[in-house]
């Protein structure tokens, strides 16, 4: 089998964020932008992958057109492991982090798609196998900032069925009107992305402690500083989560090292794959590490991460952010029901794209390399 064509399609959704956009506090998606790539072989299997992401698309993009997916053309799809590895070599000269590893994420997961299409099986298949029909999922929510705001969208997750929620909040009174909102035995989390120096984390992290926080996730600038990351671990008493802005394996090998993280966040579409991923799991059991998921997306890159969660041994939770698209080529497959999702059941990723809202929310042309 070899690859013969790599598309790429660029796509818009509108979305509502449950708060008008005046409201919002900082961290807002009025439109959903997700990269779907397609990779096709000549035994006329196509897989599907998904590369990070936002407002980097165009970004990733590039780095796909340019370079990755033309290294991709003519190579045997099967040996997943070792030309994952060749890729790596390959790039790495060009970064270890960012739009070059976001395309060939997207790439490396199209491949498994390939893979359990040809095994006739569904992804989580390939990965271990799942007992799960379905996999709980946690409400990622937006920043809204204003307190009454915050209460009033937990309240609304709570009676959705959501049991655990995550904030992406910094003012200590949104974080404190979330409990009120959400109530006593409802898990809830809080992402900061990555704000404080360390004597600032440390501060925040008491301030936030009559919240009961499950987690409070990247409080340290830069992601990089995993020493200073591991003082405010081991000085806390929250839970800490990082991982979705490491670069690979080895870097996950060094926040565990360090005991910097309670939870790793590795990212399908970010991190090199399903393939990287594989090793993180890995690795992470062996230091006795949660593992959960970073995963902010409706496409290829979401089903495959529902197939991830599903497969792990521990009984994980899926990201699921608390947006309603208008609508998306993947249907009603990825939303939560009293705060779980199906894990699809059909071959590969399980679920196939409606090329027909493809094309209806796609930006500019399609993008093909063969
Ligand atoms: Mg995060």
């Amino acid at each position: 089998m070899k690859i013969t064509e790599i598309h790429a399609h660029y796509v818009r959704i509108p979305c509502d964020m449950g708060a008008p956009v005046d409201d919002m506090g900082g961290i807002s998606f009025p439109t959903m932008d997700h990269l779907l790539i397609e990779v096709r072989t000549d035994a006329g299997i196509t897989g599907w992958g998904e590369g990070f992401g936002h407002s980097i698309i165009p970004a990733t993009l590039a780095a796909l057109e340019s370079y990755i997916a033309p290294w991709f053309i003519g190579k045997d799809p099967t040996p997943i492991g070792a030309l994952h590895r060749q890729a790596q070599q390959a790039f790495h000269l060009f970064g270890r982090n960012g739009p070059v590893v976001y395309a060939h994420s997207g790439i490396d997961i199209a491949l498994w798609d390939i893979a359990a299409k040809r095994a006739g099986v569904p992804l989580h298949r390939l990965l271990g196998g799942s007992s799960r029909s379905h996999v709980r999922a946690y409400a990622s929510l937006l920043r809204y900032s204003k307190p009454e705001i915050v209460a009033r969208i937990c309240r609304d997750c709570v009676t959705a069925g959501y049991r655990h929620i995550k904030l992406h909040e910094i003012d200590t009174a949104a974080v404190l009107a979330a409990r009120e909102g959400a109530g006593a035995g409802i898990g809830i989390a809080n992402d900061v992305n990555c704000p404080w120096t360390v004597a600032e984390a440390q501060a925040m992290e008491r301030a936030y402690r009559p919240a009961a926080l499950a987690w409070l996730e990247e409080p340290v600038f830069p992601p990089e500083d995993h020493t200073g990351l591991a003082r405010v671990r081991q000085h806390g008493a929250t839970r800490i989560a990082a991982g979705e802005n490491a670069a690979g394996v080895h870097d996950f090998r060094d926040l565990f090292e360090r005991g910097a993280i309670d939870i790793a966040q590795p990212s399908v579409t970010k991190i090199g794959g399903i393939t990287e991923m594989r090793k993180i799991i890995a690795l992470a059991e062996a230091h006795s590490v949660e593992l959960l998921p970073h995963c902010a997306y409706f496409g290829p890159g979401n089903l495959a991460s529902i197939h991830i969660v599903a497969s792990l041994a521990t009984d994980t939770m899926l990201e699921r952010l608390y947006v309603t698209l208008a609508e998306t080529p993947y249907g009603t497959s990825m939303d939560a029901k009293d705060g779980m999702v199906a894990v699809p059941q059909g071959p590969g990723l399980g679920v196939e794209p409606d090329m027909r809202l493809v094309e209806k929310y796609r930006q500019g042309r399609i993008s093909k390399i063969s």
